[in-house]
């Protein structure tokens, strides 16, 4: 039988090589392997805690459809859908929030990243790892792939499924097959090379952090990133660039470059800009066609959102019969 998986991304911005690499490549990987029941997410409720306009909502959220389809994820192979098109994702969040602690949330480093920031925060920020928890247990799956920022939400939804199985069904005197719980346990599935893509200021590439190199740039895009990467003087390797030049090229054709042009940080980053274009631009091309039929990429994410709902609503009533409301 397939193994389930399921991620997502948020439609908060511009998908970059960071997003790309450490997850977004896993998802059409996966997807192809042929070995998993893959149901991919715009997560739009989770986005909703940075994007409060319709309009750019909207726009963005068809943006991320558009990359979804333009990276290689199929409507064939993979239920793709919107999280708000699936009520029960919040409703079992919900059920999660009677079962999870504030003490245990505030450990979270998503809000104690917020905290530091002195920002003032949502609600939905606070309770994110729940909503999370509850999309990842809701479709029974054994695999999340992530990029290293993703970890921890991935453990609280292996907690959060534990205190559940514990809470209503582990305490049951008759119940002694494991079988009866409710909730598997899922995995993170993290690659080490990726697990965290560096951007142009060799921090994490984000887009909070305004260091990104666009997964759909335009040439010009790519020339104006690549040249803003920050570089030491006075070493041979300018390693902000090799770190992304990585992702492009082999270590043995990096090493041939980086040998033949020491300390020739133009000539380099000229090279880069060469890989990245000639990687991306097949991408751009197809996503650019796709962008022409909005109306197909809403029809693709009306299809997804009746298969998940199948699945989640299935669920959601052996839960609800679980904690005795059904
Ligand atoms: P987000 O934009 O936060 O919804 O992220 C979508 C996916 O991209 C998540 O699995 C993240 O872990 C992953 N991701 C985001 N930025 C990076 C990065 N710089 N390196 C590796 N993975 C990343």
């Amino acid at each position: 039988m397939k193994k389930n998986l399921l991620s997502g991304v948020k439609p908060t911005g511009t998908a970059h090589i960071g997003n790309y690499f450490g997850a977004m490549k896993q998802f059409v990987d996966l997807q192809n392997s042929g070995n998993y029941q893959c149901h991919f997410m715009i997560a739009d409720y989770h986005a909703l805690n940075l994007i409060q306009d319709q309009e750019q909502m909207k726009n963005l959220t068809l943006e991320l459809a558009l990359d979804y389809l333009a990276i290689g994820l199929d409507p064939k192979k993979s239920i793709l859908f919107k999280q708000s098109d699936v009520s029960a994702h919040t409703e079992l969040a919900w059920i999660f929030d009677t079962l999870v602690s504030m003490p245990y949330l505030m450990r979270a480093h998503a809000f104690k990243d917020a905290e530091a920031k002195d920002k003032e925060i949502s609600v939905g920020t606070f309770n994110y790892p729940v909503l999370m928890a509850a999309d990842i247990l809701l479709y029974n799956t054994d695999v999340v792939p992530i990029g290293q920022d993703q970890k921890q939400h991935v453990e609280y939804a292996r907690d959060i499924a534990q205190k559940f199985n514990h809470t209503f069904i582990g305490s049951k005197i008759d119940c002694v097959n494991r079988h009866d719980e409710i909730f598997k346990l899922p995995e993170d599935l993290i690659l080490k090379d990726v697990a965290v893509v560096p951007g142009i200021d060799g921090r994490k590439m984000s887009k909070s952090y305004n260091n990104i190199i666009p997964l759909f740039a335009s040439r010009e895009e790519i020339q104006k990133t690549v040249m803003g990467i920050v570089t030491d003087s006075g070493s041979d390797i300018p390693a902000n660039v090799y770190a992304i030049h990585k992702l492009f090229k082999t270590e043995a054709e990096l090493k041939l470059l980086y040998d033949a042009n020491k300390g020739k940080y133009k000539a380099l980053k000229e090279a880069l800009i060469e890989d990245i274009d000639a990687f991306i631009k097949p991408m751009r091309e197809r996503r650019a066609k796709l962008a022409q039929n909005p109306t197909m990429v809403h029809s693709i994410l009306l299809d997804g959102a009746k298969r998940a709902k199948d699945i989640a609503d299935k669920k959601l009533q052996e839960i609800k019969h679980a904690i005795g409301v059904l």
